[in-house]
């Protein structure tokens, strides 16, 4: 069977958070890194998510690399698409919303749809089609300051309508509160008027349920990962989807376990200092590494003189003073990508060479840098460890690897423990 949806993601932890719900939802779900070959086997599955990197890309990059994944998804007889942004709008006026959902939309032949990043479970919230984080407008949170995608405007219908030639109206509040049908005689609405987008305010997954039924037959949704929550019910009730269960079990996967950490995270500082409570773990020095040591060596070596006994941690994790200092004598930059290559050079010798088949990666830019050095081409989504983050199964190495890839701030204190079992 064909999957039924396929959805274009414009960044890689986004597109597993959208992944998760997908199966939380009841959708057997694989992830794809970057746009899939031709050549590339459809999984059986229920949901594809096409990991791309192109949020902060210049427009023309985003479009054709967002046209070229939807060309495979429909390719691959998904009936159904949906683009995946940030919950936070990340864009310029330049775009990449706009330039990609209008480009998605005349592939598709399609001429409306709507945009609803809200997450109602991560504080993300619209209402009159202003967003909200938290109590605060986006405006008025850290966003206001992003380096590459500054947030000065909450209003999303001034926000998109900047970023397309289209009309951008609103699906408010009071229609979601008229249920499927008021939303749907709004869409009717809308879309005689001429407009091409709506955004969709939403408030809590009540909504976003409702939101779902009301719009799952359009052929593109657009939205961050909370708009998918009530996708499979809603497709359920069409008869598109089977209830079978147990959409999270993926292959079983035993063999050594490690946990390799690059993000500064607060979370991440705080699962390091509580893994090393109970279990070894081994300190990256970026500016041991800047002066041509071979810590990649000293690192392989404390694992390998513990691995058979137990998980060992390898992080170059540091507290904020600490980073600034390495910042400002290596660069911020320079000191990222010589850490990011040096945790994934220890990643790839671990499970090549000694056995590790169970892996636990902390940190965004991390976690892409590690699975691009083990050559993983996908991943089999499966059960949620913490919110946001699942456990997975990867395609395209040569055996099966559990991976469990944690951005920044997500997870509990006994994180790294609590994965590694369950993906024993
Ligand atoms: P997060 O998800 O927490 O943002 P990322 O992996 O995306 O984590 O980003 C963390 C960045 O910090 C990476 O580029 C990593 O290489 C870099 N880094 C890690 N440790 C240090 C350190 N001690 N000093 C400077 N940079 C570091």
């Amino acid at each position: 069977m064909a999957p039924i949806l396929g959805c274009v993601a414009d960044d890689f932890t986004g597109a597993t958070d959208l992944a998760n719900n997908l199966v939380r939802g009841g959708m057997r779900t694989v992830q794809l890194i970057g746009v899939p070959g031709a050549d590339t086997e459809v999984p059986d599955v229920d949901a594809v998510v096409i990991a791309l990197k192109s949020r902060t890309n210049p427009p023309p990059e985003a479009v054709a690399m967002s046209v070229a994944a939807l060309d495979w998804l429909k390719a691959a007889g998904c009936q159904r698409f949906l683009f995946k942004y940030c919950s936070t709008f990340d864009s310029t006026d330049a775009g990449n919303i706009g330039p990609v959902a209008d480009a998605l939309l005349d592939r598709l032949g399609a001429d409306f749809t709507i945009a609803c990043p809200a997450f109602p479970e991560t504080g993300r919230t619209i209402f009159k089609g202003h967003l909200f984080v938290g109590d605060q407008l986006l405006s008025d949170t850290h966003m206001r300051h992003h380096p590459l995608t500054p947030m000065t405007d909450s209003n999303l219908v001034a926000v998109l309508g900047r970023q397309t030639a289209r009309r951008v109206g609103l699906i408010q509040h009071r229609d979601i509160q008229g249920g499927v049908d008021a939303i749907r005689a709004r869409v009717e609405n809308l879309r005689g008027d001429g407009y091409g987008y709506a955004i969709l305010d939403a408030v809590d997954d009540d909504q976003l349920h409702t939101a779902g039924e009301a719009l799952a037959d359009l052929a593109l949704i657009t939205g961050g990962s909370g708009i998918a929550i009530g996708l499979p019910e809603a497709y359920r009730r069409r008869g598109m989807l089977a209830a079978a269960p147990g959409a999270d079990g993926v292959p079983r996967v035993t063999g050594r376990a490690a946990v390799v950490a690059g993000s500064c995270s607060a979370a991440t500082l705080g699962q390091i200092a509580e893994w090393e409570k109970t279990h070894p773990s081994f300190n990256i020095d970026p500016l041991k590494l800047a002066d041509g040591a071979d810590v990649v060596g000293e690192a392989l070596a404390f694992a390998r003189a513990r691995i058979a006994d137990g998980p060992v941690l390898i992080y170059a994790s540091a507290p904020p003073e600490t980073v600034k200092a390495i910042q400002d004598r290596l660069g911020r930059a320079e000191a990222g990508e010589m850490v990011e290559g040096a945790v994934a050079r220890i990643a790839k010798a671990l499970v090549e060479e000694d056995g590790v088949r169970r892996l636990v990666v902390a940190g965004g830019e991390t976690s892409g840098a590690v699975v691009s050095a083990l050559g993983v081409t996908g991943l089999h989504i499966g059960a949620q460890i913490d919110p946001g983050v699942p456990g997975t199964v990867t395609l395209g190495t040569a055996e099966p690897l559990a991976l469990a890839l944690k951005s920044g701030n997500f997870g509990a204190p006994d994180f790294f423990e609590k994965a590694l079992r369950q993906m024993a």
